[in-house]
């Protein structure tokens, strides 16, 4: 994956994308902003969500070995999965025990984070994706674009035009009069899907929470497809994230509160599916749960980003970051985009690869991200963090990078009143210069350059350049004793 100005620059200049995702994220926007205001003690749930999956954390071998426990006393297998080939040769295993080619899946953004599907179809396992969002973005052969709605970056006619392109080479096909209504996309996903859910002998699902004290996965979502999944098959493998780990029931309270009012907007979700192991003549008769590490240790042991393990994958920061709003989720890179994945991935991942090094840039640090996170985490702090770790790993390089030199020669300049004074003369006329050439003024009247030749066309290809003041504050007051003549 290309660093993310790089595959911004395309999104930019895609105003299709820009619209619907500006359209999308507004909408969600002021209905999360509605149904949150309707709680006074909002502030006291986020401190309770942020406490209860601290907790966890803080105590987090000791909370993954009683859910191991409860839920092999219920009947389920647990595996332990260091990273994503772990992962994956579990999920192809289950499948190959059973024969199976093909497997339904619902809510697991952690099997796309491992790359499951890819590695269930190399072992000749068909994966399909029963989220309607998510469906829409396998049959687009995309990627997702955000957290809560994967196909945000599309609107209703692609919709349409994907589902009548692709339907009928992987099943069931779209009813050849399909408009782009909703409600007849919707139906004809449903019955697309419904063929599925009653073929599979497996489903493949992942888990917003586990509960340690009961041996409890929890799902929540809006369209029944993963109760359809979590139900109708023998056999269910659960990919889980060990950051999900929640202590006891009772704790699962602030955090059922907190997120539906701040993924969906909606004061409850439809659909809650609980389950806990194997229930003799009820639902699959063979659970599997995967717990998955993945670079989840590596975030631990992290003072400051581990309070990223909090997230319960709302999509708020998402929502409400202007940068996203601009860009959309294929930037970032990653399965997580958007001021979570900005500092997600190089916890998860490590700093150094110049993609991961480059996401803890792609914020303005306006803090609206962690105003609207419910688990109250700091993402700006974590940010500006990651930030200096990336530049403390490239102090060493041969080359410096521009920004160093920039560093570098800003040090100098201001370590000396007779060099900034210098520099203050030249600036001054470097803006008189400007000046002249500036076509564009600037709200407030100050004039601007658009283009400016060389190597430094790579700032003024993205802004406009203010030109320097003609004067000096130093100058300024010399000439006028302070404003006194
Ligand atoms: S960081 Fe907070 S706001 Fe963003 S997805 Fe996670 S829980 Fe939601």
């Amino acid at each position: 994956m290309p660093a993310f100005p790089d595959a911004a620059r395309a999104a930019l200049a895609d105003t299709q994308l820009r619209h619907n995702l500006a359209h999308a994220t507004r909408t969600i926007r002021d209905k999360r902003a509605g149904v949150v205001a309707e709680v006074p003690e909002w502030e006291e749930l986020r401190l309770a969500g942020a406490a209860v999956k601290d907790r966890a954390l803080h105590d987090l071998e000791a909370q993954l070995l009683r859910l191991e426990e409860t839920l092999v006393a219920h009947g389920a297998t647990v595996h332990w999965a260091r990273d994503a080939a772990e992962a994956n040769a579990v999920v192809v295993d289950v499948a190959r025990a059973h024969g199976v080619d093909e497997v339904v899946k619902v809510k697991s953004m952690a099997t796309q984070e491992i790359g499951l599907n890819e590695a269930l179809a190399e072992a000749g396992v068909a994966a399909w994706e029963t989220d309607l969002a998510e469906l829409i973005v396998q049959l687009g052969d995309d990627l997702p674009s955000h957290i809560l709605v994967p196909a945000i970056h599309r609107n209703r006619a692609e919709i349409r035009e994907i589902f009548l392109r692709r339907m009928a080479q992987v099943g069931r096909p779209a009813p050849t009069d399909l408009t782009d209504e909703p409600a007849v996309l919707a139906e004809a996903a449903r019955e697309h899907l419904r063929e599925k859910f009653l073929r599979a002998t497996m489903a493949v699902s992942g888990a917003n929470f586990a509960v340690a004290e009961t041996g409890t996965l929890v799902v929540l979502e809006s369209e029944g497809n993963g109760r359809m999944c979590l139900t109708l098959p023998e056999v269910l493998v659960s990919v889980v994230g060990i950051e999900k780990v929640v202590p006891t029931w009772a704790e699962l309270d602030p955090l059922l509160r907190l997120l539906p009012r701040s993924s969906t907007g909606e004061r409850m979700n439809p659909y809650t599916s609980t389950w806990s192991g194997v229930s003799s003549g009820d639902g699959p008769q063979e659970v599997h749960v995967v717990l998955l590490d993945n670079g989840r240790t590596r975030a631990l042991a992290d003072a400051v980003g581990r309070q990223a393990l909090r997230c319960i994958r709302c999509s708020a920061c998402l929502n409400v970051c202007p940068v996203y709003e601009r860009v959309g989720g294929h930037a970032y890179g990653s399965v997580y985009p958007g001021p979570i994945g900005a500092i997600l991935n190089p916890l998860l991942r490590g700093t150094g690869d110049p993609q991961t090094d480059s996401l803890p840039f792609a914020s303005s640090l306006c803090g609206a991200c962690f105003e609207a996170c419910p688990v109250r985490i700091d993402i700006p702090e974590v940010l500006v963090h990651l930030r200096s770790r990336v530049v403390d790993g490239h102090r060493g390089d041969r080359v410096p990078k521009p920004e160093a030199l920039a560093m570098r020669a800003a040090s100098y300049v201001f370590g000396d009143h007779r060099r900034l004074a210098a520099v203050e003369r030249t600036s001054g006329l470097a803006g008189r210069v400007l000046r002249k050439l500036g076509r564009k003024t600037l709200p407030g009247g100050r004039p601007a350059v658009e283009h400016l030749p060389g190597p430094a066309a790579a700032w003024t290809g993205a802004r406009d350049l203010a030109t320097p003041p003609e004067e000096s504050f130093r100058t300024w007051w010399d000439r006028t004793d302070g404003g006194r003549r």
